[in-house]
């Protein structure tokens, strides 16, 4: 796991970068705005560890840039500032976690093992209902522990419902996800896909929504 970290007081930042390299992280540290900008790009880090008050560029500002350039990567702010608005704004403009400094360092390596378990389930891409586990990275659907295989259409139905449990996916939602434009669709294709869907999964693991479409329960 990469950690770059932003920090520009100098033994604040020695100290943890060692803290970090002993949990076994791969550290790369800038004390300015702008290198920390380059090394998003160029350190490729999994989490981000930003102090809020820079000596080039304010935080603020590199915490939106980070983020626009990165949607998902865990941004972790330190701040000296105590004021609440400051936080807010923090997690407003994208920040996943803050720590007001002074800090303890178990309690930052704390914060941090909690982004990084986030991460690594975001990663896995598995998707687990009850007793039905979808993995959209290797393809592969469990149902009560058996490898079931699925035609492709049947298998973008049921990922669309799956990842998006709990809403109500209409006809021509799914239709509009499983056809290019100007691909001959059946008019009961969806309805074809869900009947044969629901021969290989538990009963009543895909709702039907009477006159709107379909979903699944989170719960199953
Ligand atoms: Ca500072």
């Amino acid at each position: 796991m990469k950690v770059l970290l932003v920090e520009d007081d100098r033994d604040l930042a020695e100290g943890l970068v060692v803290a970090l390299r002993s949990e076994g992280l791969v550290i790369s540290h800038v004390a300015h705005g702008a290198d920390a900008l380059k090394q998003v790009d160029q350190f490729h880090p999994d989490m981000v560890v930003l102090d809020l008050g820079l000596p080039d560029i304010d935080g603020l500002e590199v915490l939106k840039s980070v983020r626009k350039a990165k949607p998902n990567i865990p941004i972790l702010i330190l701040t000296a500032r105590s004021a609440l608005d400051d936080k807010v704004n923090a997690l407003d403009n994208g920040a996943d976690d803050y720590l007001a400094k002074p800090f303890e360092m178990e309690e930052l390596l704390a914060r941090l093992r909690v982004m990084a378990r986030r991460l690594s389930t975001a990663i896995t891409s598995q998707v687990t209902i009850g007793d039905v586990i979808l993995d959209t990275a290797a393809h592969t659907l469990l149902v009560n522990g058996d490898e079931v295989r699925l035609p492709k259409k049947e298998y973008m139905t049921l990922k669309i419902l799956m990842e998006e449990a709990g809403r109500v996916k209409t006809k021509s939602m799914l239709e509009n996800s499983l056809y290019e434009w100007g691909e001959t669709i059946g008019s009961n294709a969806i309805e074809v896909h869900i009947s044969n869907l629901r021969k290989k999964l538990p009963q009543d693991f895909i709702q039907t929504i009477r006159g709107i479409g379909y979903t699944i329960r989170q719960s199953g």
